[in-house]
């Protein structure tokens, strides 16, 4: 089930940002009428902005909601799609199996995510797609793929432009940019004004395995959102999360389990509680959309 969870983060005369959610569940994917609400899918989210090239999806994660988002975005007639993975746990990436885009190979896919160990997105893909665990070897499928792991994401930015695409940049060259007199980017044989673009902020969440945290910046409009998903509770908000999610208009992050439940049981596990959330919302105005699988609802946090 796909769930039309629309978290407005600018409209404005022009530009609009736009967050889609496709899945929201942790873990597992769950059915039932205690599920219908918010779905049952797992973690998949469409970002819309200007700042994207046209006929572009901007999509993080690929849970189980990544099947209906690939048939959405398959009718809606995408020239090409980037993936930005947070990690590779399954409730992540197992949406990537059934996907119409990754088996019809109409649309140019780009798959971005943390390499750790060895591991980034064509491993991960390499992996979950291999006889006899699966029927197809990602090999017969892997010529619409672009995959890029990234080693140090607190240390890169990505920037877009609706013209330029997309170029992965390090932290100290989007500074020089920025302090340039007329701040621009080079992509391809163009340069680009850095305030056409989105540019997309990484961190390292506190979750087994590395795990990015995306922050979004819609140059022209100075909206931010922020996703913080699979992040456990920590006792103080280290210095770099707090800049990370500062001024955000937007934060969705991870409350999976009650107090009760981490108290007694999931402390360790990854995620966090509504009360944390409640927490580290006041440096943005929260959501919390990743739910455990028996719950039936979205607790949300805002502050
Ligand atoms: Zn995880």
């Amino acid at each position: 089930m796909r769930v039309a969870s629309r978290l407005v983060v600018s409209r404005e005369r022009v530009m609009t940002m736009l967050v889609t959610f496709f899945g929201t569940r942790g873990s597992s994917p769950v059915s039932g009428p205690a599920s219908i609400k918010y779905g049952g899918n797992t973690t998949c989210l469409r970002i819309e902005s200007e700042s994207l090239p046209k006929d572009h999806w901007l999509v993080v994660d690929a849970g189980t909601g990544f099947i209906p988002l690939s048939d959405e975005a398959l009718k809606a007639g995408v020239k090409g799609l980037t993936v930005l993975s947070t990690h590779y746990h399954p409730d992540h990436t197992q949406g990537a199996l059934m996907s119409s885009l990754v088996h019809r190979k109409v649309v140019q896919l780009y798959w971005y995510g943390p390499q750790e160990n060895g591991t980034g997105p064509l491993q991960m893909l390499q992996t979950e797609m291999k006889p006899p665990r699966f029927p197809v070897a990602f090999a017969e499928v892997a010529s619409h793929f672009t995959c890029k792991g990234i080693e140090h994401p607190s240390g890169k930015v990505i920037v877009i432009h609706p013209e330029g695409g997309l170029r992965l940049l390090t932290v100290e060259e989007l500074e020089r940019i920025e302090a340039a007199a007329i701040p621009q980017v080079a992509m391809g044989k163009a340069r680009y004004p850095l305030g056409s673009c989105l540019v997309i902020r990484m961190l390292r969440s506190n979750h087994p395995e590395r795990t990015i945290s995306y922050r979004f910046e819609e140059r022209p409009t100075g909206r931010v959102f922020a996703f913080l998903t699979d992040h456990e509770n920590q006792d103080g908000i280290p210095r770099m999360l707090r800049a990370h999610l500062s001024g955000a208009d937007l934060l969705v992050m991870d409350c999976q389990y009650t107090r009760e439940a981490y108290d007694d049981a999931t402390a360790g596990f990854g995620h966090g509680t509504p009360d944390f959330c409640a927490r580290v919302s006041t440096y943005g105005r929260g959501q919390a959309p990743r739910a455990d699988p028996p719950r039936s609802g979205c607790f949300g946090c805002s502050g």
